[in-house]
């Protein structure tokens, strides 16, 4: 199989340029055709010299991810389910503005992408380790997805000019883009992809890619503490969201396997680490589950941590999983929960989910509809 041309930087098509004796600045060409013209066929690459075109055919693909479902319409939130070249499934989610999930106010579009097909690490309230791992992401699965998202945005833009998002995406297309922010919360953990994930990361972050701000990208972790310091080292400021989801390690047991490798002990030091390298704020991220984690107990020690740690505390009412017995607690019980927290001084948001109606929060993805839909069309056809 060749490598795909969205796996590699400038810098690496670069260095392959040179040894072709091609001029470098057929790679910020060919740049401006993979992630501003965002095009699908290398004959579409019309200023570069067929013969490159034919080269560059032969050396790499240009593959695309199928968008075999979507769900959810325009201006809400919505689900992308897409399928990979070896068939498997994998999804990502649009979420317009949603303050609390990135800390600020504004028209914003939030993507959520997977970096992994199932997860390893089995928390016992997720749906996404359910049926396993299957397989890590490479990077250009995972910078597609946004770039397969931005294809769709523009062409549905294009198709009806006068709806709201339209305005945002049809001023010069197709460069312009609808995805503000990137987190890392869809299926898997990224950290556990470790060198795809920072590869994905450099191409929608650098300015001849994707153009997204570092710190506008959030990866979200479920602790784990030696690629923490590794991702504290990288020059790059990307955002970091701890999972966290308990504050002693006894709670944190109960449903994160992980935190067996990874003791609190041993991740607040990591985090220490990542907090004075970077300076920066980390946001923990705490579903509340009924019975579970919700107990006002947990607010002192939880609240101890972020002060530590310097970092803000985002409440997420449990999204539920069918086949799953956990429940969400009664909304008085999470601002109860919050307000314990804000008399810590924490700074805590309770999210409101969007999207709790078609199933597609961030972070509680399911392949359910991708086993559907390859129950569907593997079926025989006669
Ligand atoms: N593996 C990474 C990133 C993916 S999960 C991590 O665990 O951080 C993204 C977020 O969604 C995590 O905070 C995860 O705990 C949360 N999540 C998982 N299932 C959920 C559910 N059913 N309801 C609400 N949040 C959920
Ligand atoms: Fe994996 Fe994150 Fe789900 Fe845990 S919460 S099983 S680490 S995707």
């Amino acid at each position: 199989m060749t490598p795909d041309i969205k796996s590699l930087t400038r810098e690496e098509l670069e260095t392959r340029f040179v040894t072709w004796e091609q001029p470098v600045y057929r790679v910020k060409q060919l740049m401006d055709w993979l992630y501003v013209q965002r095009v699908t066929d290398w004959d579409a690459m019309s200023n570069l010299p067929k013969t490159l075109r034919e080269k560059l055919r032969a050396e790499f693909s240009l593959g695309t991810l199928e968008l075999v479902r979507k769900q959810g319409s325009r201006d809400t939130t919505q689900k992308f389910l897409w399928k990979l070249a070896d068939g498997a499934f994998i999804e990502s989610v649009l979420i317009p503005a949603n303050p609390s999930l990135y800390g600020e106010g504004s028209d914003r579009h939030t993507l959520c992408v997977s970096t992994q097909v199932g997860c390893a690490y089995g928390c016992k309230f997720c749906a996404s380790g359910l049926d396993g791992w299957k397989r890590n992401l490479l990077p250009h699965e995972i910078v597609e997805q946004v770039m397969g998202v931005e294809r769709f945005c523009a062409a549905a833009a294009q198709a009806e000019p006068a709806a709201p998002v339209a305005a945002k995406t049809s001023s010069s297309f197709p460069g312009t883009r609808i995805v503000d922010n990137v987190v890392i919360m869809g299926m898997g953990e990224p950290l556990a992809n470790y060198n795809n994930l920072l590869q994905a990361l450099r191409l929608l972050n650098s300015p001849w890619g994707g153009r997204i701000g570092a710190r506008k990208i959030t990866v979200s972790t479920s602790g784990l503490a030696p690629q923490i310091r590794k991702l504290a080292d990288e020059p790059e400021q990307f955002s970091l969201a701890l999972s966290l989801h308990g504050a002693t390690d006894e709670v944190r047991n109960r449903i994160m396997p992980v935190n067996k490798k990874y003791p609190l002990r041993e991740l607040t030091a990591a985090l220490d680490y990542y907090q004075a390298k970077r300076g920066r704020f980390i946001t923990f991220e705490y579903i509340l589950i009924a019975g579970v984690n919700d107990s006002l107990d947990q607010t002192q020690p939880l609240a101890a941590l972020a002060q530590r740690l310097s970092a803000k505390v985002n409440l997420i009412p449990y999204n539920k999983v069918e086949d799953l017995p956990w429940q969400r607690p009664a909304e008085a019980a999470c601002e109860r929960f919050a307000a314990a927290l804000r008399q810590h001084k924490i700074v805590t948001t309770l999210r409101r989910e969007k999207g709790h109606d078609i199933d597609a929060a961030c972070g509680q993805l399911r392949l359910k509809t991708a086993r559907e839909f390859a129950g569907a069309t593997s079926a025989p056809t006669k």
